[in-house]
């Protein structure tokens, strides 16, 4: 991921997107299509998160193997600790390396259908990401991004807590981290500031912002549901001034409304120099490609590394 992080050759920031494992054939079809649309546009990388469920985990093994081995797109494979053993855990980064996938975005993850639920480690499990991060650098040449949380993790009250923890984890051998994703571009800034401050050398790691361009007043759940955070008011108001008075929601302005937010947020997060913008896309193009077409990317110029 790091020797993709360099500006393009148009001199633009890279940009990646983020998958999720589909749930059955049509979902699968669907993130094909969304893959081959990405593919033309060149980005930096591609992550498939992990979920809980037994077949959803095989799913999502075999089609992250599948995206590396059948596209271009450089993929990084999440994994999470949740109900697992050690031993399961290394015998998933076997498997993603026998795709030949060398990425690994490394998370605790959280207890099965609720974020905010008592987390329990696996018997023979890890307690934190910062161990699992430890087994998989020990297993061989993998290159480990971790998570961060501009508003600190939805669990934890303290930010320097925060803050330690995220910087333990880079020091533990991860290259980068990928934020939550947010809303008010300030709270990353104060992240890189924090990181930077507890540890010079760790916060020169690159911050890769997550960005959801948020599609209808039905996505605003979701984001909330997914950053664990509400959205900010002025936001809202935004989503809700474009959705109108009427009974119904005006959903082509909402839409309009919420790529117009995303592209504001990304312009900033340019001009304070983001490594990548790194985009949540629920296996759709549209939106995304409509956010990258409004900052000037287009799909001409293949960057020398692709
Ligand atoms: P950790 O770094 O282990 O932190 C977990 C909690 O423990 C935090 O509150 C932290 O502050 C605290 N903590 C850490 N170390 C210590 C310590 N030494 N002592 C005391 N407390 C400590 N979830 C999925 O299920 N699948 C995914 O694919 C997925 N992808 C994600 C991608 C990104 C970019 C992000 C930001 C999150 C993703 N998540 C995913 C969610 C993530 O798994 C949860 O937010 C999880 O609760 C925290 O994971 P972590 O890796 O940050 O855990």
């Amino acid at each position: 991921v790091l020797q993709q992080l360099g500006p393009r050759p148009d001199g633009s920031v890279p940009f990646s997107v983020e998958f999720n494992p589909p749930r059955d054939a049509a979902g699968e079809a669907r993130l094909w299509r969304a893959a081959r649309e990405f593919e033309r546009l060149h980005p930096a990388f591609v992550s498939m998160t992990y979920g809980a469920g037994g077949s959803t985990r095989d799913r999502t093994i075999r089609v992250t193997g599948e995206l590396a081995r059948e596209t271009t797109l450089l993929t990084v494979a999440h994994l999470t600790a949740v109900d697992h053993s050690v031993a399961e855990l290394r015998s998933i980064v076997g498997a993603y390396a026998d795709s030949g996938i060398r990425n690994l975005l490394v998370l605790r993850g959280d207890p099965p259908g609720d974020v905010l639920g008592e987390w329990l480690k696996h018997p023979e499990g890890v307690e934190y990401a910062e161990e699992l991060v430890r087994i998989v650098r020990d297993l061989g040449d993998f290159h480990v991004g971790v998570a961060s949380f501009p508003q600190g993790h939805p669990r934890s009250t303290d930010l320097d807590d925060d803050t330690r923890y995220l910087v333990a984890k880079l020091r533990a051998g991860a290259e980068y981290s990928i934020t939550q994703m947010f809303f008010d571009v300030d709270h990353y800034l104060r992240l890189r500031d924090r990181v930077i401050a507890a540890d010079p050398i760790e916060g020169a790691k690159p911050i890769i912002p997550e960005l959801m361009p948020v599609t209808s007043l039905r996505t605003v759940e979701r984001a909330e549901e997914l950053s664990g955070r509400p959205l900010p008011a002025k936001v809202i108001e935004r989503l809700r001034k474009a959705a109108g008075t009427g009974p119904e929601e005006d959903r082509a302005a909402v839409r309009a409304e919420g790529i117009q937010i995303a592209t504001e947020m990304a312009q900033r997060l340019i001009a304070e120099g983001a490594p990548c913008l790194h985009f949540i896309t629920l296996n759709f193009a549209k939106a995304t490609s409509e956010v990258l077409a409004n900052l000037g990317y287009s799909n001409a110029p293949a960057p020398a590394h692709a």
